[in-house]
């Protein structure tokens, strides 16, 4: 049923439902890094009960999968306390919430602003803090406010650097991922062996980087593709496509596939050359993100518990769905 036509009754039993199995799944992804459903089954689900506490506000309760970045901490690990916490993402999956949510955006400030648009990587949040140059701490978002310490595993991986060129105390966030080639050869190599494969290359960078071995995360042959500088304005940085600018001048691996735009309008045509693209790059990507490129209005605009208010995911459509789409424009 609609969820505009929902009781409260019915809804309460609905959304209960809900957080469990989204629970459930949630444990597999993150814990297990072994999902037993597919992104877009989850997304499905969870943009259900979010519609559910949408209309019924007195629903949602803390331990809904609507309030927590999803991730968790092992106890293998040492923990990492995150004082400006690595949150997770809003999600829109047509042209027309895109073009919803930026008209919401542009009512709540009088300020007009551009957006900063990037590939959305398939793989884990990354922070590398450097002191005086030298990188000194690695962590992954655990659960957005503490996360764990994968500092010995980020020296193994080729494109962090290690020092750099100048003097510099900072912390940089980005993604780390396995490119294509390297899942495909890891999934090989354990099938030979007689292991399970990893489900996708964002499960096994994650299970490659979140190890306790870090010669075998060596082995893994994981990227990364930095996008985020804190306290970028230290640095006289006040665009985030200038962040990512800065960022590759140091060194870092950023991608290079963003692009400035002032209006919505003009993102389909980015998201028709990158998904054209999509099979073709080294790398798994599952949507586009776009962030307001003014820092200070980003922090002007700030966050909810979960999620940026200043950014949002936009999601292709699960890889079958798009390979149809592009079969009718090609027949008509
Ligand atoms: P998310 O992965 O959808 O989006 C947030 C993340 O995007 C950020 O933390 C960052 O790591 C990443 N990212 C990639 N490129 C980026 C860029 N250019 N700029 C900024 N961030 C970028 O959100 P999430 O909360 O980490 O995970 C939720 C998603 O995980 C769900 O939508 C679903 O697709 C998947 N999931 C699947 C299952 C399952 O069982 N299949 C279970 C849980 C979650």
């Amino acid at each position: 049923p609609e969820v505009s036509s929902l009781t409260l009754a019915a809804a309460t039993t609905e959304a209960a439902a809900l957080r469990t199995q989204l629970n459930q799944w949630r444990r597999e992804y993150y814990t297990e890094d072994a999902p037993s459903v597919t992104d877009a089954e989850y997304d499905q689900q969870y943009q259900r009960l979010l519609a559910i506490e949408g209309r019924f506000p007195a629903l949602v309760v803390p331990d809904s999968p609507t309030q927590q970045v999803g991730d968790v901490v092992s106890p293998d690990f040492t923990k990492v306390p995150h004082p400006v916490p690595m949150l997770s993402m809003g999600d829109v999956f047509s042209l027309d919430e895109l073009a919803d949510f930026d008209a919401r955006l542009r009512k709540t400030t009088t300020t007009d602003f551009d957006y900063n648009v990037e590939l959305k990587i398939d793989g884990l949040s990354l922070s590398l803090v450097y002191t005086d140059g030298h990188l000194t701490q690695a962590s992954t978002r655990g659960n957005g406010r503490i996360g764990e310490d994968v500092t010995a595993n980020a020296r193994q991986i080729a494109d962090i650097p290690q020092e750099l060129p100048r003097p510099l105390s900072l912390e940089v966030r980005g993604e780390c991922y396995m490119p294509k080639a390297a899942f495909a050869q890891l999934n090989a190599d354990r099938e030979a062996q007689g292991l399970d494969g990893f489900a996708n290359p964002r499960n096994a960078a994650a299970g490659s980087l979140r190890q306790l071995d870090p010669r075998v995360t060596q082995r893994r042959q994981l990227a990364t593709f930095m996008y985020t500088l804190m306290d970028a304005d230290q640095f006289g940085v006040a665009r985030q496509n200038e962040a990512i600018q800065f960022m590759a001048d140091l060194g870092f691996a950023t991608n290079p596939s963003s692009e400035v735009h002032h209006d919505v309008s003009t993102l389909a045509d980015y998201i028709d050359r990158y998904t054209a693209q999509r099979d073709s790059l080294s790398y798994g990507i599952d949507g586009i993100v776009l962030k307001v490129n003014d820092l200070a209005l980003q922090q002007e605009l700030g966050n909810t518990v979960k999620v940026p208010r200043w950014e949002i995911a936009y999601k292709f459509p699960p890889e079958e769905a798009a390979t149809i789409v592009r079969d009718i424009e090609w027949t008509v």
